[in-house]
């Protein structure tokens, strides 16, 4: 975001806070920053605020711009700003300065009977606004904490141009309509339920399908890759990760221990430790290395009840998991298989649009772990196979886990929104903390290398992901229903159901709708319901041994021997592994 449109936000937010204050005498206002996508103020009403006052407070904006007051800075001793936001009955302004100025002085900014505590900058005026709309109410604490008292936050955006404020909005009804949490409900995917516990998504048969076809996926193609699948359990002794430093450097994210047996046991946050003792549990020549060792392994971390949100936080998720032993040689060969195998996957499921970020050690700080030469052969090697993929990288140097470089994959979501998406890196840490060794040619004993990588990162994450890209529309090998096929008359119920069982015996994800519900209802239901195919069928089909096929995009129908649309949903179901 740039200065200027910042420095506009933040001077409608205060607009905001004046319209809310001149409306509601006897609020009490906190914050009111400029964010990347419009901003916020946060305020303690003294009656609950409904939604319907919004127009409201716009309308009362309004006002205030067409007067262009001006946005007065003043200096002011301290303790001169304590009393003043004392007498305006503002408790938090007065919190703020305790905490925030440590000067002799203030800053305040007056727009006509208005006043905040701020550092600045404004626009000089307030008739250089306009083009801003207020768009919801939510809940917030006081400093982000639950200790403290929960605020009304007021979200609105504004813009230089109405043109632009116009497209933003359109953008988040398109945003609105692809929400993963929207779609998993209407689609019927996933349900998040109270009694279960928040951040703890329940996936439904329909997305159990899909979740399985992209575990089939992933797998299929790690095992095409040389990788071996394990599988180990979600929970081991607490004493693991006091070994792998997780409990030392990752405790605020992990449950707390329970006990058992006079033993500590947790919840695993991660599955490196698990994967290194199926590594551990023999000997190894440099002739046997590199061992990939691959799992769907679900994790544990703890995320603030305020902040679980649909399967993009959550408190349980899976990852698409490998940790690779590889000797210090093979480093740029396996590294650049994983970085072909990304782009695989990326292919598979259309993603285009990324970038890679490899992190670096710098000169500067000291933290980093390991023999250097050992780094920069490493940073080579990651460097060498990103150059070799042909993708462009930036690096960022200082950025590495101390254990070794990083490299992220940065994506784009269906509304532009960039975030990691894949996470891998190069380990020489773990190989130490837990002693692993091989045999080397000469005989002697040497540590392996360390690849960690997650081409898709979490399960949950990757399908809200689907979910929106596709808005609700898969394609087919990843449809949890593929065909639903429709029959015109009751009679017709029995041969159709027959038909069904000879898809259903080929893999195939169908379903028949049998409500005698009218058959054009039953197309658009199926259409709604993102299904790819629906078949009618009638005496006519039964007869001729077809089915009259319609597509979600809806266009023209037709009629295709029922045998040979068998076949041709069978390709298209096909796992994209080419
Ligand atoms: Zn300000
Ligand atoms: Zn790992």
């Amino acid at each position: 975001m740039s200065e200027d449109l910042e420095t506009l936000r933040h001077s409608t937010a205060h607009v905001m806070a004046a319209a809310v204050l001149d409306l509601f005498p006897g609020t009490v206002i906190g914050i009111g920053p400029a964010t990347d996508e419009g901003f916020y103020y946060d305020f303690a009403f003294t009656d609950r605020l409904q939604p319907e006052a919004l127009p409201r407070i716009e309308a009362k904006m309004r006002e205030i711009i067409k007067q262009a007051l001006p946005f007065v800075k003043e200096e002011i001793p301290r303790g001169d700003a304590v009393a003043l936001f004392e007498r305006l009955h503002q408790p938090l302004k007065v919190e703020l300065i305790a905490d925030k100025v440590t000067d002799a002085t203030a800053r305040i900014y007056r727009t006509g009977d208005f006043v905040d505590l701020c550092l600045g900058p404004h626009v000089a005026n307030a008739g250089q606004l306009g083009a801003f709309r207020l768009l919801s109410i939510a809940g917030a604490y006081w400093k982000g904490s639950e200790k403290n008292q929960q605020l009304t936050r007021i979200y609105g955006t504004a813009f230089p141009t109405e043109a632009e404020l116009e497209s933003h909005l359109k953008m988040l009804e398109d945003a609105a309509k692809r929400d993963h949490r929207k779609l998993g409900k209407d689609l019927d995917l996933f349900v998040v339920d109270e009694m279960v516990g928040r951040g703890l998504p329940l996936l439904t048969p329909k997305g159990t399908a899909v979740r399985r076809q992209m575990e089939e996926f992933i797998l299929r193609l790690e095992q095409r890759q040389g990788y071996q699948h394990v599988k180990t359990p979600d929970i081991a002794r607490l004493e693991i990760y006091k070994i792998s430093g997780h409990f030392e450097r990752y405790r605020e994210s992990m449950y707390p221990p329970s006990e058992m047996e006079d033993e500590e046991w947790q919840l695993r946050p991660m599955n490196c430790p698990h994967h290194i003792r199926v590594f551990a549990r023999k000997a190894y020549s440099f002739r046997d290395l590199p061992v990939r060792l691959a799992e769907l392994g679900t994790v544990y971390r703890y995320e603030k009840s305020g902040e679980v949100s649909g399967l993009i936080r959550v408190r349980a998720f899976t990852i698409n998991d490998a940790h690779i032993f590889c000797r210090p040689d093979q480093l740029n060969e396996e590294f650049e298989r994983v970085i072909q195998l990304i782009l695989q996957v990326y292919r598979a499921f259309g993603i285009k649009d990324f970038h890679f970020r490899l992190s670096l050690r710098d000169e500067v700080s000291n933290k980093w772990m390991g023999d250097p030469a050992v780094w920069q052969r490493a940073q080579d090697a990651a460097r060498e196979a990103l150059r070799a993929s042909g993708h462009p990288f930036v690096e960022a140097p200082g950025e590495a886990a101390f254990y070794g470089p990083k490299l992220d994959v940065q994506i784009k979501d269906a509304i532009g929104r960039e975030f990691t998406l894949s996470t891998n890196q190069i380990d020489f840490l773990m190989p130490e903390r837990f002693g692993l060794e091989y045999v080397t040619s000469e005989q002697s004993m040497t540590r392996p290398v360390m690849i960690h990588r997650a081409p898709i990162g979490s399960m949950e994450r990757f399908m809200a992901y689907l979910i929106e890209t596709y808005a609700g529309a898969f394609p087919v090998w990843l449809a949890p229903v593929q065909l639903v096929f429709i029959p015109i008359a009751d009679r017709h119920l029995e041969a159709v159901g027959r038909l069904a069982q000879g898809f259903r015996q080929r893999d195939l994800r169908v379903e028949v709708d049998g409500r005698s519900e009218r058959m054009q209802a039953k197309i658009r239901d199926a259409q709604l319901q993102k299904v790819p195919f629906m078949a009618v069928v009638g005496d006519k089909e039964l007869e001729a041994g077809t089915l009259n096929i319609r597509r979600r995009e809806g266009g023209d129908q037709e009629s295709v021997r029922a045998d040979e649309f068998l076949t041709r949903l069978e390709r298209e179901a096909q796992l994209p592994l080419e």
